[in-house]
């Protein structure tokens, strides 16, 4: 696109160019031609004035310094008869002798006699014969003052030509005797020269700043230039977006398929210990009593542990689905949390957790929805235990703040790195498979402590790092959201 677009751009130019050269061509032309014109105009008018003046057989000076009064255009004025002597003035004046001699002597004897047609020599002395009826001729001499010529002939023909361009009267050194506008920043588009009456002198068309075609066409590259380049930044922009949300969906799908695999997984579990426990009993091999009450026992657990789980997809998928509702209503704190360690306290038993339970005295009923919270606790408790190393202890605190109520869950685990903090909250996260290896887990936990906290207009917050252990802190509003 880009080498397309700069093609056309360059051949729009050419054809742009030719055709503003051929404008320029006929501006200068008929440039020239007006002022030519003029200029013979004023001549000859002067000349058959002279004629005159010399056929009445008049050659004083008071008579010819009076026509030369009368045509300013005329700077100098000598008549020079057949042998080249003076007739009009008396003397050369100032050194015009060495500027007027030199080109009379070089005039042919053919020019005298013929008579008429006016010659320019070096640019500066015109020479015409007049031929008299019953006299000689006379050679007529004369040079043009510049600054009347710029004045009444070259601004009067040039000022009133329609152009946009400017139109300039350049002499035989190339510099510029009259311009019809500021000529320093303007780009030189073409010239030509005069015929006869000016013959060193040239007519100059100027484009003025920024006004040529090539100047347009740059303005243009320019522009397109821009476009293109914006173009591609937005081109480059979408790749990459695209390419993260790509990124993004790939491991969403990655995540949801480790999910699967993981809660089939801890679906199974519990189920073979119970089926193993169960048959063993059935079979009527367990003659001890405790024994027995122990299977028992263990059955339960793992119960339990199954509908903790199932509970958690469930409501999992209900969140996922806008479907969950909560159930608000003013709940005490102590037992919840009560009731929630009971049902770890065998594990925790079992694996020699030491538990501390702080519960601040004289709380207040609470607005929650306590089967929600309880499984949140729940889960942070879980964790606590899953995640413990071999500083095996698990503090639970409830207390307020501010006007939140602060569940907090700590252990002395293998803790979070700082860069998880925010990721782990997200459904199906789990931190990198060497920290977490051995524990099975779904990753939906905390995707549902969050929620429920939010919720119930509360958030959640972990404090945590690596072999430091964590703290997860619930917080709920001490009084519901719409007022309760
Ligand atoms: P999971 O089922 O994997 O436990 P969660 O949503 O409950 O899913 O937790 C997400 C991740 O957060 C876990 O996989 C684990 O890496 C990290 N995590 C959660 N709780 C703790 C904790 N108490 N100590 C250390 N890491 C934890």
């Amino acid at each position: 696109m880009a080498v397309l677009g700069y093609v056309s751009l360059r051949q729009w130019e050419t054809s742009a160019e030719l055709l503003f050269r051929e404008q320029a061509r006929d501006v200068a032309a008929m440039a020239a031609e007006k002022v030519e014109m003029m200029l013979r105009h004023a001549e000859d008018a002067f000349l058959d004035r002279v004629q005159a003046a010399l056929e009445g057989g008049d050659v004083s000076a008071p008579t010819l310094d009076a026509l030369l009064a009368q045509a300013p255009l005329v700077r100098r004025l000598y008549l020079v008869d057949r042998r080249g002597a003076l007739l009009y003035p008396a003397a050369w004046r100032d050194d015009d002798a060495r500027v007027f001699e030199p080109v009379l002597g070089r005039v042919a004897r053919g020019f005298r006699e013929r008579g008429g047609k006016r010659v320019l020599v070096d640019g500066q002395v015109c020479l015409a014969v007049v031929l008299r009826a019953r006299a000689e001729p006379v050679l007529v001499a004369y040079s043009r003052d510049v600054d009347v010529l710029r004045r009444d002939i070259l601004q009067t023909a040039l000022a009133a030509l329609e152009s946009a361009t400017i139109v300039a009267v350049l002499d035989q050194d190339g510099r510029p005797v009259y311009s019809r506008g500021p000529l320093e920043r303007a780009e030189r588009v073409l010239s030509v020269s005069f015929r006869d009456d000016l013959p060193s002198w040239r007519v100059a068309v100027y484009a003025p700043p920024g006004a040529s075609p090539r100047a347009a066409v740059r303005r243009q590259v320019m522009v397109f230039m821009g476009a293109f380049g914006v173009l591609l930044v937005v081109i480059a922009a979408g790749t990459v977006l695209t390419w993260r949300l790509t990124r993004r969906e790939t491991e969403m799908a990655r995540l949801k398929s480790d999910f699967v695999a993981n809660v089939s997984h801890d679906l199974k579990t519990p189920l073979s210990v119970i089926r193993m426990f169960g048959e063993t009993l059935e079979m009527g091999r367990v003659s001890d009593d405790a024994r027995r009450q122990e299977y028992f026992r263990v059955i339960t657990r793992e119960a339990e542990r199954l509908s903790r789980l199932i509970d958690n997809v469930l409501d999992f998928s209900r969140i996922e689905g806008g479907r969950q509702r909560y159930d608000v209503t003013p709940t005490a704190v102590e037992p919840l949390v009560r009731d929630t360690l009971e049902a770890f306290a065998y594990p925790l038993g079992q694996q020699g957790f030491k538990v501390e339970v702080r519960v601040a005295p004289d709380l207040p009923e609470v607005p929650m929805d306590a089967d929600a919270v309880g499984q949140a606790l729940a889960n942070l408790v879980d964790n606590a235990i899953k995640y413990s190393g071999d500083d095996r202890a698990v503090s639970v605190e409830a207390r307020i703040e501010g006007a939140d109520l602060a569940l907090s869950v700590a252990d002395r685990g293998i803790g979070v790195p700082k860069a998880e903090h925010a990721r782990i909250f997200e459904k199906f996260y789990r931190v990198g498979r060497s920290d977490t290896q051995g524990r099975r887990g779904s990753g939906v936990g905390l995707a549902l402590v969050r929620h429920v906290a939010e919720a119930h207009g509360g958030r959640v917050t972990v404090e945590s790092a690596p072999g430091a252990g964590s703290r997860f802190t619930i917080r709920l509003p001490l009084r519901a959201r719409d007022g309760r």
